[in-house]
């Protein structure tokens, strides 16, 4: 460390703000970061970065970091050892699973760690805690487009890379503003629009800046894309523009998926979205004469009550046009954090253990029941909104959560946080005091991404390592090392001493890793998995199999939920999304102090026919309720947004404006994702001119 001081260190690193996994080397002058420099080694953003990952770094050598172990001493929290929070935390936990067994235990795992960190987690809770209650933040985002493209195609992932999309003669992006969520994946596709003429179709409420450049927008009523995506495979169908073949060939379920088209009728798709019968011949048109169609969506289409079946529904358009299996082509859900992808792989969830290998299959269950010398339920856990409701019922008595903000990013914050109090203890393990470490009973410093070693999966499943470029802060330590900790406490010792143990173990376990290494992935080297014993990896899904045992994919058979229903007074829609400059709720880029400087507070757009109506201007101050909570915003008056639809950026900086005091608890009808982007809210001007 000394050393280190007075040298400058180029480190490689993966960014840690989105699941597009941009790498690059950090420069770095003892904890002083020079400069983030890409270079033309990086397989997903050679030279090109956001401003996320080129000036979001400060965060790391912010004041508000947690730099020793935290424990509650009435209202206070006060510093400790390590010691003393990790035997604090044994006896406690250890007595609640001695007196009322593991399934009275809940863990959270992160979405940010790495997939070392998430394996380990997974493992604490299974192995040393016996309880099959684990969870990851793709609850709130991802968990139904894994669902739909899981019954559908077999795997949960993207079924290609960024280079397929680039490649593709139609890109339609629904719910999604890769503009501002996965900034450097937007730029690829807008310059193959430049370039190669590809073709782009954007649905969403909103017309942001990828709406703009689109050659066909559509604007479907909330929650209504189920409806209008069915309606183009059945016209596609009726026309014949479908590759017949193909589906005889490799897919199932197809007599019963026509059955299921026969009320999808243009006629009835245009009464339900409101998109005009031109506007969805037109789109399917452009598929019909696209080479290649590629899908990208985003929250816009997963936090609804319909979310794993519009996912599957998309699925299902992308079989009836032969559109998996070929470059240029496929499925593409854009994971948010920069480790979804991973954390789900690593088993970090109820019914899933390492290596997306069902926890209900007892071959696969004994193959980690004898390494982990444990027997492990069969049945599936709780999610993260059955853990809450079951502390509700006094069945879950303790959480551990690690790297996730449940008292901020879970909808209907009132309710959670009056939860979360309820818990006989818990545990949160964090890089700052978060919201929700605020409940904790003990509280544990833990390293960020440029603090550790370790690896992360990006939305196109490609496996990077990160290498440690700065030595964690205080008593802060790396996550795989503090969960080692907890297991050694509780009487177990892995004695794990640098994480590529633990990836060399995940590969003994988990067939889609089963070549992969740290010695394969050296430096700028990645793998796409499912990765072969030898190293072959597969970026693109699908060639010649979907993932079932027959090998054929199946058309799903699901039908539409319509929107949650809202009594009249809340009359506005309560849209809400990412801004480019700040990382999800804005936990760490919060503590960024450029980026604070240029977004200081959140906002409420509003459409300029509706300003009119209320007498609302640029800058008012109003206050929208919801069912749920009321919160006090300055409006934008903009044309991005139409007639009765608000939109609110979901970062903000205090917790009393934050947009999840007005969503609410109602949720994916497969999933329990919750519906945030189904909230209605009322609107009362405060006051209309003036700071
Ligand atoms: Fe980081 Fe995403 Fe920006 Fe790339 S696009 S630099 S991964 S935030």
């Amino acid at each position: 460390a000394a050393m280190r001081e007075n040298r400058i260190e180029k480190t490689k690193t993966v960014c840690t703000f989105c699941g597009v996994g941009c790498s690059f080397e950090v420069w770095t002058k003892g904890r002083e970061i020079l400069k983030i420099e890409p270079t033309e080694n990086s397989p997903v953003n050679s030279v090109s970065t956001c401003v996320k990952g080129k000036f979001g770094w400060d965060f790391v050598n912010s004041d508000q970091r947690l730099t020793t172990p935290l424990i509650r001493k009435g209202d206070e929290f006060v510093p400790s050892t390590w010691g003393e929070a990790l035997t604090l935390i044994a006896d406690k936990m250890g007595t609640i699973k001695q007196t009322y067994g593991g399934s009275a235990l809940g863990f959270v795992s992160s979405s940010k760690t790495t997939n070392e960190d998430s394996y380990l987690m997974q493992k604490l809770a299974r192995q040393v805690f016996e309880s099959n209650n684990i969870d990851n933040c793709s609850r709130y985002c991802q968990s139904p487009a894994t669902d739909g493209l899981l019954a559908t195609v077999g795997y949960g992932g993207d079924s290609g890379t960024i280079k397929d999309i680039e490649k593709s003669g139609l890109v339609i992006i629904v719910g999604a503003n890769p503009t501002e969520g996965h900034p450097v994946l937007a730029t690829r596709v807008k310059r193959a629009k430049k370039l190669f003429g590809q073709k782009l179709i954007v649905s969403d409420l909103r017309k942001h800046e990828m709406a703009e450049r689109s050659d066909l927008f559509l604007h479907p009523k909330q929650g209504t894309d189920f409806v209008w995506i069915t309606a183009i495979a059945k016209y596609i169908i009726d026309q014949g523009w479908h590759d017949e073949k193909y589906i005889e060939q490799r897919v199932n379920q197809y007599s019963e998926y026509l059955n299921l088209l026969e009320k999808y009728t243009l006629e009835y798709a245009e009464e339900v979205t409101g998109l005009p019968k031109e506007q969805l011949i037109e789109t399917a048109r452009m598929i019909h004469e696209a080479d290649g169609t590629s899908v990208l969506w985003g929250m816009g289409v997963t936090q609804n009550v319909a979310g794993s079946h519009t996912s599957a529904a998309i699925a299902n358009l992308l079989l009836v046009t032969g559109n998996f299996g070929r470059t240029g082509a496929g499925a593409y859900p854009l994971r948010g954090h920069n480790n979804v992808q991973g954390s789900c792989d690593m088993g970090t969830l109820p019914q899933w253990l390492p290596g997306n290998q069902r926890i209900t299959d007892d071959k696969l269950r004994e193959k980690f029941e004898q390494a982990y010398g444990v027997e492990i339920a069969s049945q599936p856990g709780l999610t993260n909104i059955e853990m809450l409701q079951a502390v509700e019922k006094g069945e879950l008595k303790a959480m551990y959560l690690m790297g996730e903000d449940m008292a901020w990013v879970d909808s209907n914050s009132n309710h959670v946080h009056e939860t979360l109090s309820k818990l006989d203890f818990f545990v949160v393990q964090d890089v700052f005091l978060t919201k929700t470490a605020q409940f904790a009973d003990v509280v544990l410093p833990a390293a960020p991404s440029l603090e550790k070693d370790g690896t992360f999966t990006n939305t196109e499943r490609r496996i990077q390592r990160l290498y440690r470029a700065l030595d964690p802060l205080g008593e802060s330590k790396p996550d795989w090392w503090i969960i080692q900790q907890i297991a050694k406490y509780m009487g177990v010792n892995w004695n794990y001493e640098h994480p590529s143990e633990i990836m060399d173990e995940i590969a003994s376990l988990a067939p889609i890793f089963a070549g992969v290494s740290y010695d394969r992935l050296e430096g700028w080297d990645s793998l796409v998995w499912p990765v072969q014993k030898d190293g072959t990896d597969e970026p693109l899904l699908y060639t010649e199999r979907f993932n079932f045992a027959d090998g054929k994919a199946n058309f799903s058979l699901v039908e539409y939920v319509p929107p949650i229903e809202f009594s009249h007074e809340f009359d506005l829609t309560l849209n809400n999304g990412r801004l480019l400059e700040h990382f999800h709720e804005g936990n760490m880029t919060n503590k960024s102090k450029g980026i604070l400087y240029k977004l200081p507070e959140v906002f409420v757009e509003v459409s300029p026919e509706l300003a009119q109506e209320r007498g609302v201007k640029d800058g008012s101050l109003v206050r929208l309720e919801s069912p749920y909570g009321a919160i006090k915003l300055r409006t934008v008056v903009t044309d991005r947004v139409q007639g009765k639809e608000l939109y609110v950026p979901m970062h903000s900086v205090s917790h009393e404006n934050a947009i999840n005091l007005l969503t609410g608890s109602v949720g994916d009808v497969r999933t329990q994702t919750p519906a945030y982007k189904q909230t209605k809210v009322k609107m009362e001007v405060i006051k209309v001119k003036g700071n």
